[in-house]
């Protein structure tokens, strides 16, 4: 009989074969096979028993739990400042300086200090999504210095940007010395586009992840196993928009497996999470680092 699973020729789409080898697995066979209906059944037990497999593939990743990283070189120093909310400036070893979200003249959180758009020199302005809290001063940052801003490419033609580099999720993109990929976060956007993090890995090896907008979601289990990120900078604010604190810390203990976490989009104004709220949900996690807006931290 029939089932949804076949096409209208009586193609039956097969799931791939998968191996498995420790903690890695491999698929090894994918294709569409034709056949009568007196092998309906024998298909479908098949095609049951290799979801099955699939579900144990990600309950294995899920088991085995974070992995840690597997760089094993001197550390070169990243110098990460935050700007309060979720804008960024991270600068690389190498000199590259990327600026990530810089929601800065109407942030509530950033110091007076950090509010004259002339002291910022990125190389490249990264943007996780086009909410104001976030596209912020990107345009005029990016007309005053000559940066590229890199956003989801729907969003390039929504904005009508000149200088920018479009992309969208699994896109790597190399800014100096420093690997950009972009990958899945849950959030919203205003019309075109979606809403994406950004892991940057840097030439010792190691790697931050910057979260975006999200949620705690399943896709995170392949970022920490793809990219290892050693800071995580987490969103954290919770109110009506994000995940709240305990969620982020949930996460961390569960699936990400950084040395370092920096909460953000915290405290920006009365309806979000505040740092006792977010310091609390963390408890006695040693890897957590409170960052003061403006002040810069080097790892
Ligand atoms: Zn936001």
């Amino acid at each position: 009989m029939p089932t949804p699973l076949h096409n209208l020729k009586g193609a039956v789409l097969k799931a791939p074969n998968i191996v498995f080898e420790g903690n890695n697995h491999k698929v090894i066979d994918s294709r569409i096979s034709h056949h009568n209906s007196s092998s309906s059944k024998e298909s479908i037990m098949y095609r049951v028993a290799s979801l099955m497999s699939l579900v144990l593939c990600i309950v294995t990743l899920l088991a085995a739990g974070p992995r840690p990283s597997p760089h094993c070189k001197p550390h070169q120093p990243i110098t990460v400042t935050w700007l309060g909310h979720a804008a960024f400036e991270v600068i690389s070893y190498g000199g590259t300086n990327l600026l990530i979200d810089p929601f800065i003249t109407y942030n509530p959180a950033t110091p007076d200090q950090r509010k004259d758009l002339t002291q910022y020199k990125p190389s490249a302005i990264l943007v996780t999504h086009n909410h104001g809290d976030h596209l912020g001063d990107a345009l005029e940052i990016s007309k005053k210095t000559g940066a590229p801003i890199i956003i989801t490419y729907d969003q390039v033609e929504e904005l009508k940007l000149e200088n920018a580099i479009g992309c969208n999720i699994g896109g790597t993109i190399t800014i100096g010395d420093v690997t950009i990929h972009v990958v899945p976060a849950t959030h919203g956007t205003t019309k075109d586009g979606i809403s994406f993090g950004y892991v940057l890995t840097f030439k010792d090896g190691r790697s931050l992840y910057h979260t975006g907008d999200t949620w705690i979601n399943a896709d995170m289990v392949f970022t920490q196993s793809l990219y290892h990120p050693d800071i995580v900078l987490t969103c954290a604010g919770g109110g009506p928009f994000t995940q709240d604190p305990e969620t982020a810390a949930y996460e961390m203990r569960t699936i990400l497996n950084p040395s370092v976490i920096i909460p953000m989009h915290y405290g920006t104004w009365p309806v979000l999470a505040t740092e006792n709220d977010v310091v609390e949900a963390f408890k006695n996690d040693r890897r957590l680092k409170i960052m003061i807006p403006g002040e810069p931290k080097t790892f």
